[in-house]
């Protein structure tokens, strides 16, 4: 697999902790050779830490921290153009920034956070996605890279006090189906991995920061770790070209 990662340049999205910052690691363990990787999220210091972190272990791997606001068009239609000369060959996109904003029945969800969660979790992905596909258009092979989008059992199977997160990851799946579907003809995979509960920052972000009602959601059950994700999504990236992981589920063995 570090063969067929080698030399590549790998753009995550919600680098900054969670299961972004966990691909960003698992790639630069997996394959250091030659691997180039743009760390993007909101929050810059703790991007620089998990550069520091990386380029403390992986010393053949370049690592890049920008910050970008996925739900900013603005910021997304400028950002392969303001990346330096040897990151802007862009092999991999992992769209993996997203978040839920609050616990409520349909009726009581505010209208700040119903705007925050579509227009990160999926006008954000979809931004992202045409910034970067010029690329893969452009190579004289006819077109090839890899998009990686971090979907949500949240998108198959909707759940009470969830509508509006639900929905914005059922629209990432149909998003990401159709995609697949109109490039079929080219050598671009398009993929979807779709976690069950996984223990990040992501309830903490849901309950605005109230750390104890978050602590709460793992008690008694045995979530999975961030890492189990990007080892999933690493793997799929290094997948003979012929091979697309176009839809996969990973739960805790605990999740019904
Ligand atoms: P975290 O809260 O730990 O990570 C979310 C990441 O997204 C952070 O790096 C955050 O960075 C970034 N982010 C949020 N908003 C923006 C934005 N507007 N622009 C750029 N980056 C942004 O949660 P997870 O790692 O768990 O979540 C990652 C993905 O996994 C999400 O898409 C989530 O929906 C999905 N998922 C998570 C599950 C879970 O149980 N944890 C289950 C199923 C799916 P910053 O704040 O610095 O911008």
């Amino acid at each position: 697999m570090a063969q067929r990662l080698k030399g590549k340049t790998i753009v995550i999205t919600g680098a900054s902790s969670g299961i972004g910052k966990s691909c960003a690691l698992e790639f630069a363990r997996t394959s250091p050779e030659d691997l180039k990787i743009v760390l993007t999220a909101r929050r810059i210091d703790t991007l620089k830490e998990v550069a520091k972190e990386i380029e403390g272990f992986a010393k053949g791997v370049k690592v890049l921290p920008v910050k970008l606001d996925v739900s900013r068009p603005e910021e997304v239609s400028g950002f392969v153009e303001g990346l330096p000369e040897e990151f802007r060959g862009v092999d991999v996109l992992v769209n993996n920034a997203g978040l839920v904003k609050g616990m409520a029945q349909a009726p009581d969800i505010l209208p700040a956070d119903i705007d925050t969660m579509f227009s990160t979790n999926v006008t954000g992905l979809i931004n992202m996605t045409q910034a970067i596909l010029p690329i893969y258009k452009s190579r004289p092979d006819g077109g090839s890279g890899d998009i990686i989008n971090i979907g949500s059992i949240a998108g198959r199977e909707p759940y009470q006090g969830g509508s509006i997160y639900c929905a914005t990851k059922a629209a990432v799946r149909s998003f990401t189906d159709a995609l697949r579907r109109e490039l079929i003809s080219t050598r671009i995979r398009v993929m979807e991995i779709d976690p069950g509960q996984v223990e990040t920052e992501f309830s903490v972000v849901r309950f605005y920061g109230d750390k104890e009602k978050a602590r709460k959601v793992y008690e008694g059950v045995q979530p999975l770790t961030p890492e189990d994700i990007a080892e999933v999504v690493v793997f799929a990236a290094g997948r003979r070209e012929n091979v697309v992981l176009a839809d996969t589920l990973v739960f805790p063995n605990h999740q019904a």
